[in-house]
């Protein structure tokens, strides 16, 4: 049987930006799988933050899908209402159209991508892996690449267990007449659901088309069902006059990065979802193109040295921008969403005058947020003198607070 230099399993935008960077490296004997046909839809909000862009140039990929660039961010909660400016925009993409293109711009390069076959089980021994699929064929690979998403079997096979996972709701809606977005196509981030349970935040995004994204992600601090986390999706998003339907609403469980997970064994490597979204955000389409960079270079050099144990991956996959950003986002997130003292933490955000800027500059990418520790400190410093007031003012804001989950046991 033909031992393949690389086997992909997933064609997102994790494993189609790891098969452009082994393009980009020479690595010509590369198969990728994907158990569904393109176009196919993945629920998404579908911002593509600033780091994108670097990503995009790095890859020497190309963002020529319809998107609709948006500069300003909406951070509201309740009555409390205040806009960022960003740096540079978030480009709002629809993903059927986004990771079609993608596919394309791979294949254009004479890489090999089987849609509709998906892989169903990986064998590693000393000499490759033995990968099964779902069309029952049997490949063999010298390293196999983990692109397949929150329910990726390499990642099963790299950990097993898992924790609970974070819960993400989304649906795609024509633009309500009535409803004005303000000038400059802004995206709102509401962080109202809080006063209700929910341990997250609700979005609505400008998508093409005339089109909004509406979602809510919670974080795992506790459990939640999902027609309850609809419930608060629908009830505030009719508070901000839309409609939100009963039918065909996507939901999805996606694991949060930890740094300390394992992302990788010999002759495996994880990208993108398989490896852990932004436990504060639940971004993670530049995430996986910044990861595939990494994964690709550590494999091209597994290739030339035959040394395909990736002992260093996990510490590279951390040190770099991407994982550095991810780790403290994972911390923010464990302050703000799980902690009891969340109101405390939630006015830090909204009132402080440079949090939110900064957040804003991590997101466009202009800023590392790893590296400005010591004006997250000085926030802090500001905050334990003024958290009493920022407490008030926060109660103020918010709407009387109907609590719509039970408060449930956190994980
Ligand atoms: C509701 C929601 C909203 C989100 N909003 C945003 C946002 O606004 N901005 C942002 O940056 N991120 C967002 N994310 C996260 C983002 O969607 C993911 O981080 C991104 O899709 C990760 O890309 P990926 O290639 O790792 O995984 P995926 O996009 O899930 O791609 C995995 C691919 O692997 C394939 N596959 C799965 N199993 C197998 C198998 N066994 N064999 C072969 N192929 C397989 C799938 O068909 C799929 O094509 C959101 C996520 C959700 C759930």
């Amino acid at each position: 049987m033909h031992l393949h230099d690389v086997l992909i399993a997933g064609a997102g935008p994790a494993g189609a930006a790891v098969a452009a960077r082994l393009h980009q490296h020479g690595i010509r004997d590369v198969v990728v799988l994907d158990r569904y046909d393109f176009p196919r839809d993945k629920p998404c909000g579908g911002g593509l933050t600033g780091h994108a862009d670097e990503a995009f140039a790095a890859l020497d990929l190309t963002l020529r899908v319809p998107f609709v660039p948006s500069k300003i961010a909406h951070v509201r909660c309740g009555t409390f209402d205040r806009s960022v400016t960003l740096g540079r925009p978030v480009n709002v993409i629809r993903r059927i159209e986004f990771d079609a293109d993608l596919v394309a711009q791979v294949r254009d390069r004479g890489v090999e991508i089987t849609t509709g076959e998906g892989v169903t089980a990986v064998a590693p021994d000393r000499e490759g892996v033995t990968v099964r699929t779902s069309r029952g064929r049997e490949l063999r690979a010298k390293i196999v690449v983990g692109a397949d998403g929150a329910a990726s079997i390499v990642r099963k096979h790299l950990i097993g267990d898992r924790a609970l996972p974070h819960r993400l709701f989304m649906r795609e809606l024509p633009r309500p007449a009535g409803l004005d977005l303000g000038a400059g196509a802004p995206m709102l981030y509401d962080f109202t659901p809080m006063a209700r349970g929910v341990r997250g935040y609700l979005w609505v995004f400008p998508a093409p088309g005339d089109r909004i994204n509406v979602g809510i992600m919670h974080y795992p601090a506790f459990r939640a069902g999902g027609p309850a986390l609809l419930d608060v999706l629908r009830t505030r998003l009719d508070e901000l006059g839309i409609e939100l339907p009963a039918r065909h609403n996507l939901g999805w469980p996606v694991w949060g990065y930890h740094p300390r997970t394992p992302v990788s064994a010999p002759r495996l490597v994880t990208v993108g979802d398989a490896a852990g979204i932004d436990g504060l955000t639940g971004e993670g389409i530049a995430v996986a193109m910044e990861q595939a960079q990494i994964a690709g270079d550590a494999i091209a050099r597994a290739l030339a040295s035959g040394n395909v144990g990736f002992r260093g991956y996990r510490r590279a996959l951390r040190k770099a921008v991407v994982g550095r950003e991810l780790a403290l986002d994972r911390w923010l997130a464990k302050l703000l969403y799980r902690s009891p003292r969340w109101r405390s933490w939630l006015s830090l955000v909204l009132y402080d005058p440079d949090v939110l800027e900064l957040y804003a500059a991590r997101v466009d990418g202009t800023q590392v947020l790893a590296d400005q520790k010591l004006r997250l400190w000085g926030a802090l410093w500001r905050h334990a003198r003024k958290a009493g007031v920022r407490r008030r003012e926060l109660a103020a804001a918010l709407p009387e607070a109907v609590r719509m989950l039970p408060p449930g046991a956190a994980s």
